[in-house]
């Protein structure tokens, strides 16, 4: 199987949407798992959300 490089999880701060790389929080056999941060580190904002449901966020 081919490794394909990992790209660590990404979140938006729904308060000035600056994307953060996630905390590693668990490491797998197949990578790791992340989880948001604590705080955005912009704004101090605490709502960081998946990447993936940005497109899909209603403030
Ligand atoms: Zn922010």
């Amino acid at each position: 199987m081919a490794h394909a490089p990992e790209m660590p999880e990404k979140y938006v701060c729904t308060a000035c949407q600056t994307m953060h790389a996630g905390t590693v929080s668990k490491r797998t056999d197949s990578g790791h798992q992340y989880e948001a941060p604590a705080e955005c580190g912009c704004c101090g904002e605490t709502e960081l959300i998946p990447e993936k449901s940005w497109p899909h966020f209603q403030p």
